[in-house]
């Protein structure tokens, strides 16, 4: 069963965008915030980008490009934030999407570090870069929700992460992860304003 998908991305990455939207059996909601909604009121804002922008979607695609990163500051990545933000907003009548992010190749090695020993726990982690030099924080603090541990499992995250090419082999089922993370105990611990 597909799931209604739409795509949040930088435009220096809109050919990655095009190839996920020539696959067949997924439905796309093909829009981009692009413009300023000008109300200072939050909740209004976001209502806006469900009816507007997210309508009927169930699952955010996020692309993780050279470009996707916090530290480039609000001007730039305003348009993904509020994307990711509307994405993340549970509203009435309107729930939240499961957010999926995709590493784009440029991205890999910025993002995987491999494993790394723990001096915490003494056992071994993989080193997966998510922070403000690699991606909007609307993303990185609900793949690290923050908690007191050196680890986290699967369950404690709610964005899923993948790099490019095990998306492309599958997209389906890496969509269907973030779909099920919206009924998920962990979804209850989402941050729409980092
Ligand atoms: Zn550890």
């Amino acid at each position: 069963m597909g799931h209604t998908v739409y795509i949040s991305f930088k435009f220096e990455d809109q050919s990655y965008k095009d190839q996920v939207q020539s696959w067949d059996h997924l439905d796309y909601v093909d829009r981009s915030l692009n413009e300023k909604i000008n109300s200072e009121n939050a909740d209004y804002i976001m209502q806006k980008i469900r009816s507007d922008y997210l309508r009927g979607s169930t699952v955010t695609i996020f692309l993780i490009g050279d470009n996707s990163a916090e530290i480039f500051g609000w001007d730039e990545q305003q348009y993904i934030k509020r994307e990711l933000q509307g994405s993340l907003y549970n509203g009435a009548g309107n729930t939240r999407n499961g957010i999926l992010g995709v590493v784009l190749p440029s991205m890999m090695d910025s993002v995987y570090g491999g494993k790394y020993a723990c001096s915490t726990c003494q056992g071994s982690h993989n080193l997966v870069r998510m922070n403000d030099s690699t991606v909007i924080k609307e993303f990185g603090h609900n793949y690290y929700i923050p908690h007191d541990r050196c680890a986290w499992t699967e369950n404690e995250r709610y964005c899923v992460l993948v790099g490019w090419e095990d998306f492309r082999s599958d997209p389906n089922s890496w969509i269907d992860k973030a779909f099920d993370k919206r009924d998920e105990p962990i979804a209850q611990k989402v941050t729409v304003y980092p």
